[in-house]
């Protein structure tokens, strides 16, 4: 139970992090953070302390939101593209899906370079793809598979700082507090 996840919001109630029980009752008790939603189901006792099991605690001296550099990752590919197939246009679970070249490497240097992006292995020339589409595409170009793309792949210009399943935030009652700074992703459980 301790290491169940808390939302940490800031003072301004904005959401910024996850910590666990423990770390959260260590900010409670040295002052630093209150509970701003228990579940009273629970407690949480030592010699000294009787509280109830926190979910989500505010930050009483921290007012900044940390800012995220939108990192270029094959994860966040998948969650720029909304976990949704670029080829197919279906939204899968995360182990149905992969990042796939638009372009593929193999095919690099016979595209002129206006009519690319500058680096194969950017934001520009990777999409979300479910595994049959990549499959199905391998190394060929669009216009040898006769598939084309649900939007144009381009970088993010901003990626909230958290991202979360809705599953993790009902189960911890955390989603009146996830209107800002949040991304909550729909977990897609995709049966073979
Ligand atoms: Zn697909």
């Amino acid at each position: 139970m301790l290491n169940a996840p808390v939302l940490t919001l800031n003072s301004g109630m904005v959401p910024i992090h996850i910590c666990n029980v423990k770390e959260a009752v260590i900010l409670q008790v040295l002052n630093k953070a209150e509970a701003i939603k228990v579940d009273e189901k629970y407690t949480i006792r030592s010699q000294f302390l009787s509280i109830p099991l926190p979910r989500v605690i505010m930050l009483f001296n921290f007012h900044k939101i940390p800012k995220k550099r939108v990192v270029y990752s094959r994860l966040n590919i998948i969650y720029r593209d909304d976990m949704r197939c670029q080829y197919c246009g279906n939204r899968f679970g995360m182990d149905k899906l992969t990042v796939d070249h638009v372009i593929p490497l193999s095919k690099w240097v016979m595209v002129p370079p206006e009519k690319r992006p500058e680096n194969p292995n950017s934001w520009g020339n990777q999409v979300c793809a479910c595994k049959t589409c990549n499959a199905r595409k391998g190394n060929k170009l669009l216009s040898e598979c006769g598939f084309t793309l649900v939007k144009k792949p381009v970088e993010p210009k901003y990626m909230p700082y958290l991202i979360i399943t809705r599953d993790k935030a009902d189960k911890y009652g955390w989603l009146e507090f996830l209107n800002y700074n949040v991304r909550i992703i729909e977990a897609i459980t995709t049966d073979e």
